[in-house]
C-alpha cells in the first residue's frame, strides 16, 4: 500500500465564517484544516481533507498538522489502519484520499437533498422563510442559547412562518434533565425529525431514559463523535438516530461500518467542497436515506474554497478537489 504512493503533500487553509457560529458550547469566526494531495507512481492524483473539530472529539489543529508534517518528512503516507485513533480527522481525510486513489474513477454522481443550518434566535424566521423559497425544506435549528420560553415561543412563530418544512432542533448537550423534558414534550405533534443531543455526552443514562420516554426521537450528535465514541456506547445499544460527521469520525471504512449499525444522519463541520466531495462519495454509497446536514457552505464567506453552490440539492462528482487545491498555492 504505502509503495503505490509516491507522493504526499499538504497545504493549510483558514477560512472565516460570514458571521461567527454560535453553538450552546460557543462561538467559531475561522475554521482551520488541510487539504492532503497524494500522487500515485503513474501521476494519478487524489486529494483529502483534514478538518479538525475538537468539540466533536477530533484531535485539534496544531495535533493534525504536527501528524501531517511527520508523514510529508518521512515521504510516504502509512497505511490508514497506522493512524492512531486519536486522530480521527487525519483518518478519514487520509482514507478518503488513499481510496480515491485507489478507485482510479469517480463513483456515478448522485444528487442529494440537503439541510439547511438557520442562524440561532429570531434571526432564524426571515432566514428560513427565504431559504423555503428556494427549496430548502428541512432545516436545522440551533436551542439552548436563550430561556426555553423565549426559544420556543420563537420556534412556533418559525413553524407558523415556515410552512411545509421539517425542523432538526439542536441542543449541542446544553440542555439539562428537566429542560429537555419539557422541550420534548412542548415539541409533541410539531414539525420535527428530531431533537439532536439534549443532554451533554456524559449523561448517557440519562439520554437513553429520555429517548425511552418520548414519543420525538433524540439523536446522538456529540455523544457519537469519533469511531471509538460508537465502540462505548453501542454494547447497551442505541435505536434512534445518530448525526455523524465524516470529516472527524474515523476512516471511511469506520463510517460505512456506523451506516450498517445505525440510522444515520450526514452532517458537516464546515468543509471546503474536497471534504463536501469524499461525503458525497460515500453518501452515496452508503445509502443514506436521511436528508445530508450539509447545507452550511454559505456559512463561509466567498474564498473560492466551496464550489457545490448553495441550493437545496447537492449533487456529488462534478467539483474538482484538484482544483480547491490549487488555489491553496
Ligand atoms: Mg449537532
Amino acid at each position: 500500500m504505502v509503495a503505490e504512493i509516491i507522493e504526499f503533500q499538504f497545504r493549510r487553509y483558514e477560512r472565516k465564517f460570514r458571521k461567527p457560529l454560535r453553538t450552546a458550547r460557543g462561538k467559531h469566526e475561522v475554521r482551520i484544516g488541510f487539504v492532503a494531495r497524494l500522487a500515485g507512481p503513474d501521476g494519478t492524483e487524489a486529494f483529502g481533507e483534514i478538518a479538525p473539530w475538537p468539540e466533536m472529539g477530533s484531535e485539534s489543529v496544531a495535533e493534525a498538522e504536527a501528524f501531517l508534517t511527520s508523514v510529508a518528512k518521512s515521504g510516504g503516507i502509512p497505511g490508514f489502519f497506522a493512524i492512531p485513533s486519536t486522530l480521527p480527522a487525519c483518518r478519514w481525510g487520509l482514507s478518503s484520499a488513499l481510496e480515491s486513489l485507489r478507485r482510479k474513477r469517480p463513483l456515478p454522481s448522485k444528487t442529494f437533498p440537503v439541510a439547511a443550518l438557520l442562524p440561532a434566535g429570531a434571526e432564524a424566521l426571515q432566514r428560513g422563510v427565504e431559504l423555503r423559497e428556494t427549496g430548502f425544506q428541512v432545516f436545522k435549528w440551533k436551542i439552548g442559547l436563550a430561556d426555553a420560553r423565549t426559544e420556543q415561543n420563537l420556534f412556533r412563530v418559525l413553524c407558523r412562518a415556515v410552512p411545509d418544512a421539517v425542523f432538526r432542533l439542536d441542543a449541542n448537550g446544553g440542555l439539562d434533565n428537566e429542560s429537555a423534558r419539557e422541550w420534548l414534550s412542548f415539541l409533541e405533534g410539531m414539525p420535527v425529525a428530531f431533537l439532536e443531543q439534549p443532554l451533554a455526552p456524559a449523561h448517557m443514562k440519562e439520554l437513553r431514559a429520555l429517548a425511552a420516554e418520548s414519543s420525538v426521537p433524540v439523536a446522538l450528535d456529540e455523544s457519537v463523535g469519533t469511531w471509538r465514541d460508537w465502540e462505548n456506547l453501542r454494547p447497551a445499544g442505541w435505536s434512534g438516530p445518530v448525526v455523524v460527521k465524516p470529516s472527524v469520525f474515523g476512516s471511511v471504512d469506520e463510517v460505512r461500518r456506523l451506516a450498517r449499525e445505525a440510522r444515520v444522519v450526514v452532517s458537516s463541520v464546515f468543509e471546503t467542497s474536497v471534504g463536501v466531495e469524499a461525503i458525497l462519495q460515500l453518501a452515496g454509497e452508503v445509502n443514506v436515506s436521511e436528508t445530508l446536514g450539509l447545507g452550511t457552505g454559505e456559512w463561509m464567506e466567498e474564498d473560492g474554497l466551496y464550489l457545490h453552490g448553495s441550493g437545496p440539492l447537492l449533487r456529488g462528482g462534478w467539483v474538482s478537489p484538484g482544483e480547491i487545491w490549487a488555489r491553496l498555492a
